[in-house]
């Protein structure tokens, strides 16, 4: 019966397979964006919701980044001098512990020395060439090293992390910063473990004892520490099991940022190229929209999948009902219509994704 045939036609309408997913990942992507985190495109909630693996950055990320200088131990020139240098150097840095010790400089009201050349050497430190010609370095142990050949390190208490500082050849002093851990940072990794996430690590290219002190606190157990730029993505692409988060804020991450399935930049204190190559940024400077946007990105696509299933389930129910006579085709025409407009208005639920905890809630 050719009527019988074009009844049953009106109401098989494929738009929820069409619609329901992009019309839930824009809601999703938009209830990220309340929370301050801005997703590049909405494959990145897809992937994000399937994540069983995670990497977190230490300075800046699971620590606040905003350190504070608490002592200096002199070498070969005074506490005072070695502030003095290291400042004139990090003048010219973006990394964390840049400002605090350009800050604690002005803050007694040195005078800080001429600097004709400044170079940021990525995930070392600075070196930068004075008027007078002296080559000052600031930074990690190791690259103080290949100018000033071993030195001793101090003994860090926890929640504290030193940046060398050498004078030509020599270790002119070294400074203690206080780097506190993010109040969220366990409740972070805790909550994507409920979510998950298998397996969590710490990428830092700060030493192992500071850095085993932050993750023994925040209860991440597998620590790789010393790592480059490059050594961290080598690190994050062995992990399993796939797919695999990294978050983390400085320029040394931005390659593993992109080398990851799915790249978090935590961005609060203003972008930077880490924000270019990672797939979502979070604007607000808290780490604990990581655990809120991986569950946002698991209700996104949960919520997708049942606006598809809703919509095709009612859809195959009305072309049997048309097929047994029941539906005249401008009937039909009209449920249709209708069927479409249930799957999006079901998958615009995708705008009000909470989070997982009610606090979140409450705090949106
Ligand atoms: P993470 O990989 O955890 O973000 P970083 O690679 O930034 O850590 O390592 C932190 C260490 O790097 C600090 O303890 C410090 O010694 C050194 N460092 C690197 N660049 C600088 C800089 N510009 N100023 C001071 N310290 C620096
Ligand atoms: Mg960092």
């Amino acid at each position: 019966d050719p009527v019988r045939f074009a009844e049953v036609l009106v109401v098989a309408t494929p738009c929820p397979l069409l619609i329901a997913t992009p019309v839930a990942f824009m809601g999703g992507m938009s209830s990220a964006a309340k929370l301050n985190v801005i997703i590049k495109d909405g494959g990145v909630l897809e992937v994000l919701a399937r994540v069983r693996s995670a990497a977190f950055d230490k300075t800046g990320t699971l620590t606040q980044g905003k350190a504070d200088v608490v002592d200096i131990h002199p070498s070969s020139r005074t506490a005072t001098e070695t502030l003095r240098l290291a400042a004139a150097a990090e003048q010219y840095s973006v990394h964390v512990f840049a400002d605090p010790i350009v800050a604690a400089a002005r803050a007694q009201q040195l005078e800080l020395p001429a600097v004709t050349n400044a170079d940021e050497v990525a995930t070392n430190g600075v070196l930068a060439i004075l008027a007078e010609g002296t080559v000052v370095r600031v930074g990690k142990p190791t690259f103080i090293e290949e100018a000033t050949g071993p030195i001793d390190r101090p003994v860090l208490a926890a929640g504290e992390t030193a940046v060398y500082v050498s004078v030509g050849e020599e270790l002119a002093g070294v400074i203690i910063l206080s780097d506190p851990i993010r109040e969220q940072a366990a409740a972070t990794v805790s909550r994507l473990r409920r979510a998950g996430v298998a397996e969590i690590a710490m990428v830092t290219g700060d030493v192992a004892p500071t850095a085993k002190s932050v993750a023994h606190a925040i209860g991440i157990d597998t620590v790789h520490a010393e790592t480059t730029p490059q050594t961290k993505v080598e690190i994050v692409q062995g992990m399993r099991p796939r797919p695999v988060l990294m978050v983390g804020d400085g320029i040394n991450d931005a390659p593993v940022l992109a080398a990851a399935d799915v790249g978090i930049a935590m961005a609060g204190r203003g972008a930077t190229v880490a924000s270019e190559s990672a797939a979502a940024v979070i604007t607000s400077n808290d780490i604990a929209r990581v655990a809120d946007v991986a569950y946002v990105s698991r209700r996104t696509v949960q919520i997708a999948l049942q606006s598809i299933w809703m919509g095709i389930i009612i859809s195959v129910g009305l072309m049997l009902v048309a097929a047994f006579g029941y539906l005249p085709a401008v009937v039909g025409a009209l449920l249709q219509e209708i069927v479409d407009l249930v799957a999006i208005v079901s998958a615009l639920r995708a705008l009000r994704a909470h989070t997982g905890t009610k606090r979140d809630r409450v705090r949106r």
